[in-house]
């Protein structure tokens, strides 16, 4: 036996002093093991929740992902950033499109309900239709119910706002709409929203329609993604060069995103959702709403994303946002900063100094400096992304993981705190893709000393490219 693996069972037997839940057993003994996509026989069903401004949908979402802390603001129309959230009801997992957020785009241009809705439902499995029980039934509903008809999916008709007995009359009025018995609820109290999530879970199927599987040994998965006019038709045009093979999205699902087969460097890649790049629809309404949420769903096809920056504006928010939806779905990222053509020796002053300021959180991303236009440097891509995947499927074994942190920790330990030291008692990689790591403390770890234990982590064992996820477990000892 290795003195690695001796120290590993001599901190697992370490363990038995402390109060361990059954799952951190499993975990410790390695039998428990969360990768990304390795545990889910194909994609979540995913469910989108629209509605009028104001009717309630944030609320109702907040009410489903049992979230204490609520975002709700009573403004309507106030834009949020994420819109994907994963869900869980008597043990079957979805995913929550809420379209709460998009009442107005970047530019301030209101964006008819039935139009906004009409993306979240096609990239949709089932729909929650949610209208105000107190206002009734308006034109604008009226128009989503058109709408609706024509997309054919299943819909939940939600009445919201019945906090009492008294408003059941008002919700039973929207029978009138034709989509038959609607459920009232009270997203605010939680009235009627078991019944109804009982009621989605019959609609949703196991797994989703619409996002397509992918069979996990078949060509690496890549999103290019970026806000509008960054150069991404352009990029994807050169790299496709005239060997292009489009393949169609699963017959009789969506029409609109569409992957294309790409050879670089030897291998083929799979570009997901290229038709939501090259067609070029919604320019004016809502560009925003759109860009965001096909980011969203590409994101979730792929492994690996390539963010597209354009050199010759100033880096921006709705950039920063892109980089942190990929941080946030947990995928492999590669920053190729695009029309360096155009790039003076001033400028190039500035972009980097934008980029120490704005995006020092992902200082670990591969960077490629490169013109969609003239060529220059796309071939360097292909190694970040090899780079940047290799890192997002890397598992490091217990034993080398425990040796390694005890001689972090030995040479710089957490300081003390009201007389207290927390010990790190044991680590494991719980998962891949991205990494995520779990580690048992015997106290509370400042997050000053989590993020010393990520760069510590990073230096030692790569890591570029793919977010790292660290979870700490503060355990209790066990009384005697
Ligand atoms: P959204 O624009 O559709 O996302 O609506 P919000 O979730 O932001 O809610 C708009 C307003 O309605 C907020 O002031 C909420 O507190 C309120 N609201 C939401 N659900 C209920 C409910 O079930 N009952 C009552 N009385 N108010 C609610
Ligand atoms: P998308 O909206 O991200 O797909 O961006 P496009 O590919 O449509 O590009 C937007 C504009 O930027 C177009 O006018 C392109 O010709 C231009 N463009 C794209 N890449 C480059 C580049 O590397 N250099 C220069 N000079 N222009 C570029």
């Amino acid at each position: 036996m290795s003195t690695e693996s001796d120290l590993t069972t001599a901190l697992r037997a370490g363990l038995a002093d402390f109060e361990l839940t059954p799952e951190d057993q499993a975990l410790v003994d390695g039998h428990l093991v969360h990768g990304g996509e390795e545990d889910q026989d194909g994609p979540l069903p995913v469910l989108a929740i629209i509605g009028r401004p104001n009717v309630g949908k944030s609320t109702l979402v907040n009410r489903i992902l049992r979230r204490r802390e609520a975002v709700v603001e009573d403004v309507p129309g106030v834009t949020r950033d994420r819109v994907a959230y994963a869900a869980e009801w008597s043990g079957r997992r979805f995913t929550i499109v809420d379209t709460g957020g998009w009442v107005l785009d970047a530019t301030g241009i209101h964006l008819r309900v039935a139009e906004q809705a009409e993306v979240a439902v096609e990239l949709a499995d089932a729909v929650l239709f949610v209208v105000d029980a107190t206002v009734g039934a308006t034109d604008d509903d009226e128009a989503v119910v058109r709408m609706l008809r024509r997309a054919g999916k299943p819909v939940l008709l939600v009445a919201n706002k019945v906090d009492d007995e008294r408003t059941e009359a008002d919700a039973m009025t929207l029978w009138n709409l034709g989509l038959g018995q609607p459920h009232p609820v009270s997203a605010l109290h939680g009235r009627g929203s078991g019944d109804l999530l009982d009621a989605i879970l019959e609609v949703l199927p196991e797994t989703s329609a619409v996002a397509e599987a992918y069979p996990r040994s078949g060509p690496r998965r890549v999103a290019l993604i970026g806000r509008p006019n960054v150069g991404k038709s352009s990029l994807l045009n050169k790299l496709a060069g005239t060997d292009r093979v489009v393949v169609d999205a699963v017959a009789g699902t969506t029409r609109d995103p569409v992957d294309e087969l790409i050879e670089l460097g030897g291998q083929t890649w799979r570009f997901v959702d290229t038709a939501g790049i090259r067609r070029r629809v919604h320019q004016s309404r809502g560009a925003d709403f759109y860009a965001s949420l096909r980011t969203q769903t590409a994101l979730e096809k792929a492994e690996v994303a390539i963010v597209l920056i354009d050199v010759s504006e100033p880096i921006s928010e709705q950039d920063i946002r892109v980089v942190q939806q990929v941080i946030d779905a947990g995928r492999a990222l590669v920053i190729a900063y695009n029309k360096w053509d155009l790039l003076d020796e001033e400028r190039r002053y500035y972009l980097e100094k934008e980029i120490e300021r704005e995006l020092v959180q992902v200082t670990w991303a591969p960077r490629a400096n490169i013109s969609a236009r003239t060529g220059r440097h796309t071939d360097k891509l292909v190694a970040a992304l090899e780079t940047a995947l290799g890192s997002w499927d890397q598992r490091v074994p217990t034993a080398r993981l425990n040796a390694f942190l005890g001689e972090v920790v030995a040479a710089q330990p957490h300081p003390v705190r009201g007389g207290k030291q927390p010990r790190i008692l044991f680590a494991t990689q719980a998962g891949t893709r991205p990494p995520r790591f779990v580690i048992f403390a015997s106290g509370f770890l400042e997050a000053g000393y989590r993020r010393f234990l990520e760069r510590k982590l990073r230096e030692q064992f790569g890591f570029d490219g793919t977010p790292i996820e660290i979870s700490v477990r503060v355990r209790e000892k066990r009384r005697r």
